[in-house]
């Protein structure tokens, strides 16, 4: 049954475009961390950014490549099954209804993404429906504007505190392995013929070779 006393869900929603060791290693480390797996979810239409390149099916598919050989990241393709922007308040709603009110869930986000939340449909909401855990990222630690800020001030949770007894509502702080390395970068050296290896899991650099995805717009 799913309630408070059940390992935390965590959720880390993405462009993907393509996946890469930032992502996997962050999501790994917040895996062992929270003692929870990890969904790992291809935003369709993401609504806070420049659309993606690579269409949604590849970018699931390349996420399918990276996290063959282990069970604790997994991909959870909800938001590829819509056609409407990926809203995480509507993506949490969907998946509160299914897990039931109790069960603590965990929203990754790297800090660069977190200093933007109040910019996201609905932001107050999400403190109701869900936990943060907020990976440290290199090169992106913008501020976070003081609404941001008010929001957060006494929701802080340690690891340790007793989050794992709420199903939402605190952030966590997570000091993840710091690994800069970006989507953006990863596209740009393919753009002009360098090859990003050992940015990306060798099954991700060999479909992105073998669809000539990002070396021409498509
Ligand atoms: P782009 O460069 O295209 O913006 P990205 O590398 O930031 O892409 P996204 O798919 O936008 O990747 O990121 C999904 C989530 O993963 C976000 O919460 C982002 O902050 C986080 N993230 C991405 N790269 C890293 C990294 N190197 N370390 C920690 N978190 C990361």
């Amino acid at each position: 049954m799913s309630d408070a006393s059940a390992a935390p869900i965590a959720l880390m929603g993405g462009t993907f475009d393509p996946v890469h060791n930032g992502h996997l290693r962050a999501a790994w480390e917040a895996s062992a961390w929270l003692g929870a797996r990890v969904r790992l979810m291809p935003a369709n239409v993401p609504p806070h950014r420049p659309q993606p390149q690579a269409p949604a099916a590849a970018r699931a598919a390349m996420l399918r490549l990276a996290l063959h050989g282990q069970e604790r990241l997994v991909v959870d393709d909800r938001e590829l099954r819509r056609d409407s922007p990926s809203f995480t308040v509507d993506t949490l709603r969907e998946l509160r209804a299914e897990v039931g009110a109790r069960h603590p869930l965990v929203l990754l986000v790297g800090e660069d993404a977190f200093a933007g939340l109040a910019s996201w449909r609905e932001w107050r909401e999400l403190f109701a429906l869900t936990h943060f855990g907020v990976m440290t990222r290199p090169g992106h630690e913008p501020a976070w504007p003081g609404e941001l800020q008010a929001e957060v001030a006494g929701r802080e949770c340690a690891l340790d505190g007793d989050w794992r007894s709420a199903p939402a509502g605190f952030v966590l702080r997570l000091d993840v392995t710091a690994l800069e390395i970006s989507a953006t970068a990863i596209r740009q050296q393919l753009a002009v013929g360098e090859e990003p290896r050992y940015l990306v899991p060798e099954a991700v650099l060999a479909a992105i070779r073998a669809e000539g995805w990002y070396t021409r717009r498509a």
